[in-house]
């Protein structure tokens, strides 16, 4: 276990931490690091230079943490109570080296800092705080469901933490163990994880966590678990949802989506423009449920594409660790590839871009005058591209809101409220929020129809996702119907 000292306040005590790991980032099985390899490098996007080094999981490595996961589960899930100390020991660790983990995740995946500071983190925290609580109380309050066993966790690279939190910690509290696979340009912050997991006294093999690529989460997709939880693109979770088709294992799938955003024309309009700003250039546009896709009312929409302009023009664009970046490096040249490339390939409407530095840095665009069926407008970009065109009707709005193969999630722009709770419902769509956007919190279900996936995670769906029923063979008392003169209940 690590002697983190004092809070970590900067990059360079960030970059002490690591090397205090020798730069090189292995498996935690068992309670314990294995032996590291560099098998592959993880990078600093914002500035192209090498954290560390990466030990890929084979599927041996997979095999020996669904192992000990196995093992360990039996005893785990035996006292809710010990379960919620040991979440609200993570929770509170997680909080005293918030700055480490915010640090962290800013160098590996090129968030801006404001962000990881003042979202991811408190964010991750919370759901360890909030599902501490149901592990309490799920002794009391459930007693006819039972944990599924090992879970096999994999997560995509935009949230790394907080993806891990939304994974591990409703999981753990239902009384499974777990066996994750961070995503393959960000394992860092899950390695600090489980450095506070040894610190917080998470008994050895309720918590494993595999590095690797998607060859090492499909290993971990065929292996002896009960459940799998995925969550990335669409496509991989086509294969996943294959994979596993006939096992047994239950799954649920967090996948992409094509979010409308709609403004009708009585809307505040600098509410609407601000949320945007929220919407689609929040994390550089690499949120699953980002407001991708902009349906304006016609009859303003000159006036709001030129207020959204000039807010464009606005946002600070760099590196992410200066407190004043709006908007950071795109997290691999790879995705900055496939967005330039979408994007270069459109020749249709009419694009507005502002200015991005040289290197991994993708620039706010907006595409305006795009036809409802075009590519840019049916596709996941999954960076900081708006795409937009207009409705006349609210009816039209709903139609063109809903073509579309996804269905995460939906904000809605009205000072009229009979019209917004008229739309919401009509949306095809998780999650619908009203003027507002991307607005999550540990209690709230989360999670896409269609092709966006299926199963919720936070809330009550979340929970009762990580366990199965279980009729209970002891008798129990009945209580004779009204009106029945003490005979056999129905
Ligand atoms: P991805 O599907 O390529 O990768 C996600 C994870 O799956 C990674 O850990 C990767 O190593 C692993 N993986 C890749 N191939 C695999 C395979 N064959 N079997 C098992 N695991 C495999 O997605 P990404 O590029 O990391 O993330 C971007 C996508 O994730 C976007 O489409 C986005 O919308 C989606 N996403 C969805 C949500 C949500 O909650 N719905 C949240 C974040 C991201």
């Amino acid at each position: 276990t690590m002697d983190y000292g004092p809070a970590l306040e900067s990059k360079s005590e960030a970059l002490a931490w690591l090397a205090q790991h020798d730069n090189l980032v292995g498996h935690f099985i068992n309670g314990k690091w294995t032996a590291a390899r560099d098998d592959f490098a993880t990078s600093n996007p914002a500035t192209g230079e090498k954290l560390a080094g990466v030990t890929k999981g084979t599927p041996a490595d997979i095999a020996a943490a669904v192992a000990a996961a196995r093992k360990a589960q039996p005893a785990w899930a035996k006292s809710g109570h010990k379960r919620a100390r040991v979440l609200y020991a993570i929770a509170r660790l997680m909080q005293k080296h918030a700055r480490l983990l915010a640090v962290m995740e800013t160098l590996d995946n090129g968030k801006p800092i404001r962000e990881a500071r003042d979202i991811d983190t408190p964010l991750a925290i919370r759901h360890f705080y909030h599902h501490a609580g149901f592990a309490q109380l799920m002794q009391d309050e459930l007693p006819d469901r039972e944990a599924l066993g090992v879970c096999g966790q994999i997560i995509p690279w935009n949230f790394p933490l907080l993806m891990l939190a939304w994974k591990i910690a409703p999981a753990l509290a239902m009384g499974n163990t777990v066996v994750l696979k961070p995503a393959e340009y960000t394992p860092l912050t899950a390695m600090v994880f489980a450095d506070i997991c040894m610190q917080a006294g998470v008994p050895a093999g309720v918590v494993n966590i595999v590095m690797g690529d998607g060859e090492t989460g499909a290993a971990l997709v065929t292996a002896d678990v009960d459940k799998i939880a995925f969550t990335g693109s669409t496509e991989v979770g086509r294969k996943i949802r294959q994979a596993t088709a006939g096992t047994g294992k239950a799954l649920s799938l967090e996948l992409g989506g094509k979010s409308p955003y709609i403004v009708f024309d009585d809307a505040d309009m600098d509410s609407a423009v601000e949320g945007l700003v929220d919407a689609i250039w929040f994390n550089q546009g690499q949120v699953c449920c980002a407001g991708s896709r902009l349906l304006v009312q016609e009859g303003i929409a000159d006036r709001f594409y030129a207020k959204l302009k000039a807010r464009m023009d606005g946002l600070r664009i760099g590196d992410p660790l200066d407190k004043c970046i709006d908007i950071g490096a795109i997290v691999d040249p790879v995705q900055l590839a496939q967005i330039t490339a979408m994007v270069s390939g459109n020749r249709e409407g009419e694009t507005y871009q502002t200015k991005a530095p040289e290197g991994c840095f993708y620039p706010p665009t907006l595409i305006t005058g795009l036809s409802p069926a075009s590519h840019l407008m049916q596709e996941e970009i999954f960076g900081p591209v708006l795409v937009a065109t207009t409705f006349r009707t609210p009816v039209e709005a709903v139609e063109i809101a809903n073509n579309t193969r996804y269905g995460l999630a939906a904000s809605v722009w009205s000072e009229n409220i009979n019209l917004a709770l008229d739309i919401a419902p009509k949306l095809a769509a998780g999650i619908v929020w009203v003027n507002g956007t991307n607005m999550m919190d540990a209690a709230a279900g989360f999670g896409g129809i269609r092709e966006s996936g299926f199963g919720r995670e936070g809330g009550w769906e979340g929970l009762a996702g990580y366990t199965r029923p279980k009729t209970s063979a002891k008798p129990v008392k009945r209580i004779a119907p009204f009106g029945s003169a003490g005979g056999t209940a129905t």
